[in-house]
């Protein structure tokens, strides 16, 4: 596959310039992904985060398909695994923490809600850091505040107040990208869920032993809570309403509005909202799939959750290690970015129009709203978590989903020139 797509691609890798500079806007997962290859193919990366330090929050997170082979190009699928959480399953619970399915991590040949290989978002982004730091200048504490595309380069002013020129820049800061705002103005769709979510850390209890358990309360409320592999559990509460903006509040009152909306959610949901007070490493956003025509203009083009976030697929980061890669790859290849991102794009789509189909209902299922529709739902998934059923189930899927690695291998065609 990966040859036939090299030849019908047709690289012209001569006479490529080893001193292109390119910013990458976000330190996040496609960041320090898209850093490391860029050195690699040859070109200098800058990066530059807004917050003062690696933002180690959140929990739990995957990477699925295609983007397993991006590791290992990385030469980072070893410290991925030894790193990975040791999850034993999920678990379907009611209000009294009664098991209702259980799906163990074998369950769907270790391609279910908790995967084979699981690690903390905070492990994952640390070591993407350590693997590119050497040869990627980092930036903290700053910001694009103007990017002006002269045609030739692009200049941009910084917060700080430094301007600096590059020759292109790339926006990997994710969902609520400025660098999209600041480039692509409204040209944007997004696709709001009417779904917040929260991660943070609390303290582990007996209780949680080594699965994942979800809980939906009534109302369209999930409470996950996940042991992790450091000694301390890992709490989402996601809710679904109507009401827009919550993102923008401050975390106090990210804080408060959670307390009333799980105020009465039953299971340890009062365990978990007394563990928020203290964490300090909360996190707070809405859901939503980001959709657009194309993700470049002129000298600037996005990547991972800036230009396609899935919303509640699971494959952001599959898509931020797929998405980067290629990135990397194409400009590497090619002195004119132009054609370079017409090939990204090319590329990249397939991929990212998979990842955002949401299968009709699924918000339903994932979020219920009556006693009855979660009872329902339960009966429904212990029937499905039979070792049979999941069987069945993951051969009559695994043709259609499968994320075929289907980009070129980069390091053979950029050593043949
Ligand atoms: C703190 C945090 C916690 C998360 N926790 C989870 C989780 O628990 N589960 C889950 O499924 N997904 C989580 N996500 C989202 C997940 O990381 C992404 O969906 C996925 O990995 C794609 O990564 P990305 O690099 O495109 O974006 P992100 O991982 O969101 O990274 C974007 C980076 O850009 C930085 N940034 C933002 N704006 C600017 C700016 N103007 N200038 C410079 N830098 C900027 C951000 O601080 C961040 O470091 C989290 C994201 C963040 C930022």
């Amino acid at each position: 596959m990966h040859s036939m797509l090299s030849r019908s691609l047709s690289y012209s890798t001569k006479n490529l310039s080893e001193n292109r500079s390119v910013l990458i806007v976000g330190a996040g997962v496609a960041g320090p992904v898209l850093a490391y290859f860029l050195h690699r193919f040859g070109v200098r990366p800058v990066v530059v985060e807004r917050a003062p330090q690696l933002r180690t929050a959140g929990q739990t997170i995957d990477v699925r398909g295609a983007g397993r082979e991006v590791l290992r190009r990385m030469g980072i699928d070893r410290i991925i695994r030894e790193n990975h959480t040791q999850e034993e399953g999920v678990a379907i619970v009611d209000s009294a923490g009664r098991t209702r399915a259980a799906f163990g991590v074998e369950s769907f040949g270790g391609q279910g809600f908790v995967a084979d290989i699981e690690i903390l978002r905070s492990e994952l982004v640390r070591i993407l850091y350590e693997h590119s730091r050497n040869h990627t200048e980092y930036i903290f504490g700053d910001h694009p505040s103007s990017i002006n595309d002269r045609g030739d380069h692009v200049q941009v002013t910084f917060a700080s107040g430094n301007v600096r020129e590059f020759d292109l820049v790339i926006g990997a800061d994710g969902m609520q990208s400025k660098t999209r705002r600041l480039v692509f103005g409204n040209n944007t769709s997004i696709h709001h869920l009417n779904v917040y979510t929260a991660y943070f850390t609390i303290p582990y209890s007996q209780s949680d032993g080594r699965w994942a358990r979800w809980y939906n309360a009534p109302k369209e409320r999930t409470v996950l809570i996940r042991p992790d592999n450091q000694g301390t559990t890992r709490a989402v509460l996601l809710f679904r309403t109507s009401q827009r903006g919550y993102e923008d509040l401050d975390v106090d009152m990210q804080k408060e509005l959670l307390r009333n909306v799980f105020a009465d959610a039953g299971f340890e949901t009062p365990r978990v909202l007394s563990g928020m007070k203290n964490a300090n490493d909360f996190y707070f956003d809405a859901i939503a799939a980001i959709k657009m025509d194309r993700w470049s203009e002129g000298r600037v083009v996005l990547v991972g959750d800036a230009g396609y976030s899935s919303g509640v697929s699971g494959r952001g980061t599959t898509l931020a290690f797929i998405g980067a890669y290629i990135l990397a790859g194409e400009i590497g290849c090619h002195q004119d970015h132009t054609k370079a991102f017409i090939q990204y794009e090319t590329l990249m789509r397939p991929y990212v129009t998979a990842a955002q189909k949401i299968t009709p209902g699924s918000i339903r299922v994932a979020l219920p709203k009556t006693r009855t529709a979660i009872a329902l739902r339960n009966t429904v998934l212990s029937f499905a978590a039979r070792p049979a059923v999941t069987g069945f189930i993951t051969k009559l899927t695994k043709s259609k989903t499968a994320e075929k690695v289907t980009f070129p291998d980069y390091e053979t065609i950029l050593a043949q020139q």
